[in-house]
């Protein structure tokens, strides 16, 4: 079990309404593989911690560790993190944690990327990941969102080169969009996301529920049930 250690916080950047970008300097950080995660723990002035998991969306060298954070309204530690976090508190995280849930850009095989919300955090930093490795193993990326303004990281996935993103709505969709706004189901799938194949790793994360659902229905497709990681965020 690795040990906690001290992280300053030195930026924080919006990403939507509810979401925020936080970057923590961790002295001695030596690295981290993409779809990892780490567990920050934050003690109230009583002595009182609270401790969660939130996936790095940085790769690479460095130690500065990037983390995207989306607020449950009713919950402990998420309100704080996106609403009151400032530059230059310090927290203590412990990681990086997780070696399943991860892509190595010696991987070469087809890659179908499956995000739910706030899933989108490790799998951005499996895109970072196979950009800055200059990787061509070919990768899709399904990402399903309440709106288009909850899109996190849009920008840079507006960016992402030759990774073939499909955006999906569950709540309202851009005027002329396609699909109406609706949670993914096997019709979806079967449509917006790569078949099965020998060597396709597919990776789905987000809420449980979400990634439940999506997982049960690639494996009614076909896909083998080894080959789908999942990383579930919790909640419904
Ligand atoms: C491996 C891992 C990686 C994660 N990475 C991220 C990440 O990159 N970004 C991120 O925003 N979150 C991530 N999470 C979720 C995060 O750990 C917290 O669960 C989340 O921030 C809510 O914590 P909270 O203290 O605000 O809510 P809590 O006080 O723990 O919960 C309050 C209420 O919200 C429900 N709830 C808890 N989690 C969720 C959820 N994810 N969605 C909906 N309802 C929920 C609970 O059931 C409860 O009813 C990750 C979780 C895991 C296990």
């Amino acid at each position: 079990m690795t040990t906690w250690r001290a992280a300053t916080v030195a930026s924080t950047a919006r990403l939507t309404s509810t979401a925020r970008s936080i970057v923590l300097d961790v002295p001695g950080w030596q690295g981290n593989l993409a779809g990892q995660h780490l567990d920050l723990r934050l003690t109230a002035e009583d002595g009182y911690q609270a401790v969660r998991s939130y996936s790095i969306a940085s790769v690479g060298p460095g130690q500065l560790v990037e983390l995207g954070v989306d607020k449950v309204v009713d919950g402990e530690v998420s309100p704080y993190l996106v609403d009151e976090v400032r530059a230059g508190d310090q927290l203590e995280i412990r990681g990086p944690l997780g070696g399943w849930f991860v892509w190595r850009p010696a991987d070469v095989g087809p890659v179908q990327l499956v995000a739910g919300g706030s899933g989108i955090v490790p799998l951005a930093a499996m895109i970072r990941a196979r950009r800055t490795s200059s990787s061509v193993a070919p990768f899709r990326l399904l990402y399903s969102a309440r709106t288009p303004d909850d899109v996190l990281f849009a920008p840079e996935l507006d960016n992402a080169g030759d990774v073939e993103i499909t955006f999906a709505y569950t709540r309202r969709a851009p005027d002329g969009f396609a699909r109406k706004p609706k949670r993914l189901d096997r019709t979806d799938l079967a449509e917006l996301t790569l078949p099965p194949a020998d060597d396709l790793t597919v990776f789905v994360c987000g809420p449980t529920g979400f990634v439940e659902a999506v997982a049960d229905g690639l494996v009614s497709l076909g896909h083998d049930p080894a080959r789908v990681k999942t990383e579930r965020f919790g909640g419904a």
